[in-house]
Protein backbone atom coordinates (compact mmCIF):
# COMPACT_ATOMS: atom_id res chain seq x y z
CA UNK A 1 0.00 0.00 0.00
CA UNK A 2 2.55 2.65 0.83
CA UNK A 3 6.14 0.34 -0.51
CA UNK A 4 6.11 3.93 -3.19
CA UNK A 5 7.87 5.82 -0.19
CA UNK A 6 10.80 2.97 -0.36
CA UNK A 7 13.83 4.06 -2.23
CA UNK A 8 13.20 2.36 -5.42
CA UNK A 9 16.01 1.38 -8.03
CA UNK A 10 19.22 -0.97 -7.00
CA UNK A 11 19.71 0.62 -3.67
CA UNK A 12 17.05 -1.20 -2.58
CA UNK A 13 18.66 -4.38 -2.11
CA UNK A 14 21.60 -2.92 -0.01
CA UNK A 15 21.40 -2.04 3.74
CA UNK A 16 21.01 1.38 3.67
CA UNK A 17 17.63 3.14 4.91
CA UNK A 18 15.95 6.10 3.07
CA UNK A 19 13.04 6.86 4.63
CA UNK A 20 11.09 4.33 7.07
CA UNK A 21 7.16 5.32 7.06
CA UNK A 22 4.67 3.73 9.06
CA UNK A 23 0.90 4.73 9.02
CA UNK A 24 -0.47 4.66 12.70
CA UNK A 25 -3.72 4.63 13.81
CA UNK A 26 -4.74 6.52 17.18
CA UNK A 27 -7.99 4.61 18.62
CA UNK A 28 -10.67 8.45 19.91
CA UNK A 29 -11.13 6.48 23.05
CA UNK A 30 -8.40 4.55 24.54
CA UNK A 31 -5.65 6.42 22.50
CA UNK A 32 -3.53 2.96 21.90
CA UNK A 33 -1.21 3.85 18.97
CA UNK A 34 -1.11 0.43 16.64
CA UNK A 35 0.47 0.11 13.35
CA UNK A 36 -1.73 -0.10 9.86
CA UNK A 37 0.99 -0.34 7.47
CA UNK A 38 4.77 -0.25 7.24
CA UNK A 39 6.74 0.34 4.29
CA UNK A 40 10.34 -1.55 3.26
CA UNK A 41 12.28 0.87 4.96
CA UNK A 42 10.62 0.47 7.93
CA UNK A 43 10.96 -3.10 8.07
CA UNK A 44 14.70 -2.49 6.65
CA UNK A 45 15.40 -0.16 10.43
CA UNK A 46 13.86 -2.30 12.41
CA UNK A 47 13.81 -5.74 11.41
CA UNK A 48 10.35 -7.88 11.33
CA UNK A 49 7.98 -8.44 8.55
CA UNK A 50 5.27 -6.26 7.08
CA UNK A 51 2.78 -8.50 8.25
CA UNK A 52 4.35 -8.66 11.52
CA UNK A 53 4.14 -5.04 12.51
CA UNK A 54 0.41 -4.64 11.53
CA UNK A 55 -1.47 -3.82 14.61
CA UNK A 56 1.82 -3.75 16.94
CA UNK A 57 3.10 -0.77 18.60
CA UNK A 58 4.91 1.53 16.28
CA UNK A 59 8.88 1.66 17.37
CA UNK A 60 10.42 5.11 16.99
CA UNK A 61 13.29 4.28 19.04
CA UNK A 62 14.85 1.40 20.03
CA UNK A 63 14.42 1.08 24.00
CA UNK A 64 10.98 0.62 25.24
CA UNK A 65 10.83 3.34 27.85
CA UNK A 66 12.27 6.36 25.45
CA UNK A 67 9.62 4.96 23.12
CA UNK A 68 6.81 4.72 25.10
CA UNK A 69 7.39 8.58 26.49
CA UNK A 70 7.35 9.63 22.55
CA UNK A 71 3.96 7.87 22.31
CA UNK A 72 2.55 9.79 25.54
CA UNK A 73 3.79 13.18 23.97
CA UNK A 74 1.73 11.96 21.04
CA UNK A 75 -1.26 11.70 23.07
CA UNK A 76 -0.35 14.91 25.01
CA UNK A 77 -0.12 16.59 21.89
CA UNK A 78 -3.49 14.61 20.29
CA UNK A 79 -5.21 16.17 23.41
CA UNK A 80 -4.24 19.38 23.70
CA UNK A 81 -4.51 20.06 20.18
CA UNK A 82 -8.12 19.77 18.00
CA UNK A 83 -7.13 17.06 16.00
CA UNK A 84 -7.71 18.87 12.89
CA UNK A 85 -4.86 21.37 14.12
CA UNK A 86 -2.51 18.59 15.40
CA UNK A 87 0.53 20.03 13.15
CA UNK A 88 2.88 16.98 14.14
CA UNK A 89 6.05 16.43 16.59
CA UNK A 90 8.99 15.22 15.72
CA UNK A 91 13.12 15.35 17.36
CA UNK A 92 16.16 12.85 16.81
CA UNK A 93 16.48 10.56 19.33
CA UNK A 94 20.34 8.32 19.36
CA UNK A 95 19.23 4.80 19.43
CA UNK A 96 21.53 2.46 21.08
CA UNK A 97 21.63 -0.73 19.40
CA UNK A 98 22.11 -4.45 20.75
CA UNK A 99 25.69 -4.78 19.81
CA UNK A 100 26.58 -1.28 22.01
CA UNK A 101 26.26 1.21 18.24
CA UNK A 102 24.17 4.17 18.26
CA UNK A 103 22.39 5.16 15.71
CA UNK A 104 20.66 8.71 15.05
CA UNK A 105 16.59 8.68 14.05
CA UNK A 106 14.73 11.63 12.92
CA UNK A 107 11.18 11.10 12.91
CA UNK A 108 7.80 13.29 12.65
CA UNK A 109 4.45 12.20 13.07
CA UNK A 110 2.04 14.10 11.14
CA UNK A 111 -2.03 14.02 10.53
CA UNK A 112 -2.97 12.14 7.49
CA UNK A 113 -5.99 12.69 5.60
CA UNK A 114 -9.19 13.14 7.27
CA UNK A 115 -10.69 12.32 10.58
CA UNK A 116 -12.85 8.82 11.14
CA UNK A 117 -15.31 8.75 13.89
CA UNK A 118 -13.33 6.04 16.01
CA UNK A 119 -9.92 6.55 14.92
CA UNK A 120 -7.08 9.15 13.46
CA UNK A 121 -4.54 7.97 11.16
CA UNK A 122 -1.27 9.28 11.46
CA UNK A 123 2.05 9.14 8.90
CA UNK A 124 5.18 8.24 11.26
CA UNK A 125 8.47 9.24 9.24
CA UNK A 126 11.71 8.17 10.20
CA UNK A 127 15.23 8.73 8.40
CA UNK A 128 18.66 7.31 9.90
CA UNK A 129 21.11 10.28 10.00
CA UNK A 130 23.50 8.43 11.57
CA UNK A 131 26.13 8.98 9.04
CA UNK A 132 25.35 13.18 8.91
CA UNK A 133 25.75 13.14 13.21
CA UNK A 134 29.20 11.57 12.59
CA UNK A 135 30.17 13.63 9.90
CA UNK A 136 29.30 16.97 11.37
CA UNK A 137 31.02 15.88 14.42
CA UNK A 138 34.17 15.08 12.70
CA UNK A 139 34.02 17.79 11.09
CA UNK A 140 33.35 19.96 14.40
CA UNK A 141 36.64 17.67 15.57
CA UNK A 142 38.54 18.96 12.25
CA UNK A 143 37.92 22.58 13.38
CA UNK A 144 38.33 22.40 16.95
CA UNK A 145 41.54 20.59 17.38
CA UNK A 146 45.42 20.79 16.19
CA UNK A 147 46.27 18.50 14.11
CA UNK A 148 49.80 17.50 14.85
CA UNK A 149 49.23 17.14 18.77
CA UNK A 150 45.69 16.64 18.95
CA UNK A 151 45.12 19.51 21.14
CA UNK A 152 42.55 22.23 21.42
CA UNK A 153 43.62 24.38 18.50
CA UNK A 154 43.61 28.37 19.04
CA UNK A 155 40.67 29.23 17.55
CA UNK A 156 38.78 26.63 20.26
CA UNK A 157 40.45 28.04 23.28
CA UNK A 158 39.68 31.52 22.10
CA UNK A 159 35.90 30.30 22.68
CA UNK A 160 36.74 28.67 25.78
CA UNK A 161 38.64 31.19 27.44
CA UNK A 162 35.93 33.92 26.49
CA UNK A 163 33.12 31.10 27.91
CA UNK A 164 35.62 31.14 31.33
CA UNK A 165 35.94 34.45 31.69
CA UNK A 166 32.60 35.00 31.88
CA UNK A 167 31.91 32.30 34.21
CA UNK A 168 34.74 33.83 36.56
CA UNK A 169 32.45 37.14 36.46
CA UNK A 170 29.25 35.42 37.29
CA UNK A 171 30.16 33.60 40.15
CA UNK A 172 33.49 35.34 41.34
CA UNK A 173 35.78 32.25 41.64
CA UNK A 174 39.70 32.79 40.50
CA UNK A 175 40.75 31.85 37.03
CA UNK A 176 44.29 31.52 35.51
CA UNK A 177 46.16 31.37 32.41
CA UNK A 178 49.28 29.78 31.92
CA UNK A 179 51.55 30.56 28.23
CA UNK A 180 54.25 28.31 27.93
CA UNK A 181 56.77 28.60 25.15
CA UNK A 182 59.42 26.26 24.07
CA UNK A 183 63.36 27.81 24.78
CA UNK A 184 65.82 27.83 21.79
CA UNK A 185 63.39 25.36 19.65
CA UNK A 186 64.47 26.80 16.40
CA UNK A 187 68.33 25.68 17.31
CA UNK A 188 66.33 21.62 17.43
CA UNK A 189 64.35 22.32 14.28
CA UNK A 190 67.96 23.62 12.45
CA UNK A 191 69.65 20.82 14.61
CA UNK A 192 67.77 17.77 14.21
CA UNK A 193 65.33 18.83 11.46
CA UNK A 194 61.76 19.79 11.37
CA UNK A 195 60.02 16.20 11.70
CA UNK A 196 62.12 15.88 15.05
CA UNK A 197 60.91 19.38 15.87
CA UNK A 198 57.41 18.03 15.08
CA UNK A 199 57.97 14.76 17.20
CA UNK A 200 58.85 17.20 19.97
CA UNK A 201 55.74 19.19 19.82
CA UNK A 202 53.49 15.90 20.10
CA UNK A 203 56.14 14.45 23.15
CA UNK A 204 55.35 17.97 25.06
CA UNK A 205 51.11 17.88 24.34
CA UNK A 206 51.51 14.63 25.94
CA UNK A 207 53.45 15.90 29.16
CA UNK A 208 51.01 18.40 29.62
CA UNK A 209 48.21 16.04 29.12
CA UNK A 210 49.15 14.22 31.53
CA UNK A 211 50.17 16.05 33.91
CA UNK A 212 46.93 18.77 34.38
CA UNK A 213 43.62 18.19 36.00
CA UNK A 214 40.72 16.78 34.36
CA UNK A 215 39.36 20.69 34.70
CA UNK A 216 42.17 22.21 32.90
CA UNK A 217 42.54 22.93 29.55
CA UNK A 218 45.52 22.76 27.26
CA UNK A 219 45.99 24.26 23.84
CA UNK A 220 48.51 24.47 21.23
CA UNK A 221 48.11 28.12 21.05
CA UNK A 222 50.71 28.03 17.81
CA UNK A 223 54.26 27.18 16.93
CA UNK A 224 56.10 25.90 20.24
CA UNK A 225 54.27 27.98 22.40
CA UNK A 226 50.86 26.23 24.43
CA UNK A 227 48.15 27.87 26.48
CA UNK A 228 47.16 26.30 30.10
CA UNK A 229 43.93 27.56 31.32
CA UNK A 230 42.60 26.68 34.95
CA UNK A 231 39.58 27.36 36.42
CA UNK A 232 39.42 27.70 40.58
CA UNK A 233 43.15 28.70 40.69
CA UNK A 234 44.28 31.81 42.11
CA UNK A 235 47.81 33.11 40.62
CA UNK A 236 49.82 31.81 43.50
CA UNK A 237 48.59 28.26 42.65
CA UNK A 238 48.76 28.74 38.84
CA UNK A 239 52.59 29.91 39.84
CA UNK A 240 53.38 26.30 41.58
CA UNK A 241 51.17 24.69 38.89
CA UNK A 242 53.85 26.30 36.08
CA UNK A 243 56.72 25.20 38.12
CA UNK A 244 55.51 22.08 38.25
CA UNK A 245 55.29 21.55 34.91
CA UNK A 246 58.58 23.52 33.95
CA UNK A 247 60.38 20.89 36.11
CA UNK A 248 58.44 17.86 34.32
CA UNK A 249 59.50 19.56 31.07
CA UNK A 250 63.06 20.08 32.24
CA UNK A 251 63.83 16.55 33.58
CA UNK A 252 61.54 14.83 31.35
CA UNK A 253 63.34 12.33 28.17
CA UNK A 254 62.87 13.84 25.06
CA UNK A 255 64.93 10.97 23.23
CA UNK A 256 64.92 12.59 20.10
CA UNK A 257 65.83 15.97 20.87
CA UNK A 258 67.42 15.77 24.08
CA UNK A 259 66.71 17.99 27.16
CA UNK A 260 64.17 20.90 26.59
CA UNK A 261 63.44 23.78 28.33
CA UNK A 262 60.51 26.12 28.57
CA UNK A 263 59.76 29.80 29.62
CA UNK A 264 56.02 30.53 31.75
CA UNK A 265 53.82 33.76 32.02
CA UNK A 266 51.11 33.43 34.56
CA UNK A 267 48.61 35.79 34.98
CA UNK A 268 45.29 35.46 37.11
CA UNK A 269 41.81 37.08 35.40
CA UNK A 270 40.75 40.23 36.41
CA UNK A 271 36.63 41.15 37.32
CA UNK A 272 35.26 42.10 33.67
CA UNK A 273 38.79 41.21 31.92
CA UNK A 274 38.61 41.11 28.08
CA UNK A 275 40.29 37.95 26.22
CA UNK A 276 42.75 40.53 24.67
CA UNK A 277 43.81 42.58 27.63
CA UNK A 278 44.43 38.68 29.44
CA UNK A 279 46.17 37.83 26.35
CA UNK A 280 48.17 41.00 26.40
CA UNK A 281 49.43 40.33 30.02
CA UNK A 282 50.25 36.78 30.17
CA UNK A 283 51.96 37.50 26.58
CA UNK A 284 54.15 39.99 28.68
CA UNK A 285 54.70 37.68 31.48
CA UNK A 286 56.10 35.29 28.95
CA UNK A 287 58.45 37.85 28.29
CA UNK A 288 59.58 38.61 31.12
CA UNK A 289 60.52 35.05 31.74
CA UNK A 290 62.87 34.57 28.91
CA UNK A 291 64.11 38.06 29.29
CA UNK A 292 64.87 36.69 33.20
CA UNK A 293 67.05 34.05 30.93
CA UNK A 294 64.62 31.12 30.16
CA UNK A 295 63.50 27.89 32.57
CA UNK A 296 61.71 29.85 34.35
CA UNK A 297 58.26 30.99 35.41
CA UNK A 298 57.11 34.60 35.77
CA UNK A 299 53.69 35.72 37.29
CA UNK A 300 52.50 39.20 37.12
CA UNK A 301 50.86 41.53 39.82
CA UNK A 302 51.45 38.46 42.37
CA UNK A 303 49.52 40.34 45.22
CA UNK A 304 47.78 38.77 47.81
CA UNK A 305 44.37 38.55 46.20
CA UNK A 306 41.65 38.49 48.86
CA UNK A 307 38.52 37.83 46.52
CA UNK A 308 37.91 34.97 47.34
CA UNK A 309 39.63 34.65 50.91
P1 LIG B 1 62.89 31.36 22.35
O1 LIG B 1 63.62 30.68 23.44
O2 LIG B 1 63.12 32.83 22.35
O3 LIG B 1 61.44 31.03 22.36
O4 LIG B 1 63.52 30.84 21.00
P2 LIG B 1 62.86 29.90 19.91
O5 LIG B 1 63.92 29.41 19.01
O6 LIG B 1 62.05 28.85 20.58
O7 LIG B 1 61.85 30.88 19.24
P3 LIG B 1 61.72 31.35 17.74
O8 LIG B 1 60.44 32.14 17.71
O9 LIG B 1 62.96 32.03 17.27
O10 LIG B 1 61.54 30.03 16.90
C1 LIG B 1 60.40 29.24 16.96
C2 LIG B 1 60.56 28.15 15.93
O11 LIG B 1 59.47 27.25 15.97
C3 LIG B 1 60.62 28.68 14.52
C4 LIG B 1 59.66 27.82 13.75
O12 LIG B 1 60.19 27.34 12.56
C5 LIG B 1 59.38 26.68 14.69
N1 LIG B 1 58.07 26.09 14.50
C6 LIG B 1 56.86 26.70 14.55
N2 LIG B 1 55.89 25.83 14.32
C7 LIG B 1 56.47 24.61 14.13
C8 LIG B 1 55.95 23.29 13.85
O13 LIG B 1 54.73 23.05 13.74
N3 LIG B 1 56.86 22.29 13.72
C9 LIG B 1 58.20 22.53 13.84
N4 LIG B 1 59.01 21.48 13.73
N5 LIG B 1 58.69 23.74 14.09
C10 LIG B 1 57.86 24.77 14.23
MG1 LIG C 1 57.49 31.30 20.34
MG1 LIG D 1 60.41 29.41 21.77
Amino acid sequence: MYQHYARPGPEDSDESTGHAVAILTVARDSRSVQVLDVNTDYQRLWGGTREEWLGATPTVVEQEAANEQILARLRGALNTNVERNFKGIGGREVSRQRDGSCRHIEWRITAMGACQHDAITLVLTQRDVTEQVENEAQLKQLATTDMLTGLVNRSQFDTTLRSELSRQDRYVRPLSLIMLDIDYFKDINDRYGHDVGDQVLVEMANLLKGNLRQVDYCARWGGEEFMLLAPETSLEQAVVLADKMRCVINTANFPTSGPITASFGVVEARPQESVKSIMKRVDDALYLAKEKGRDQVSPIELVKSTRFA
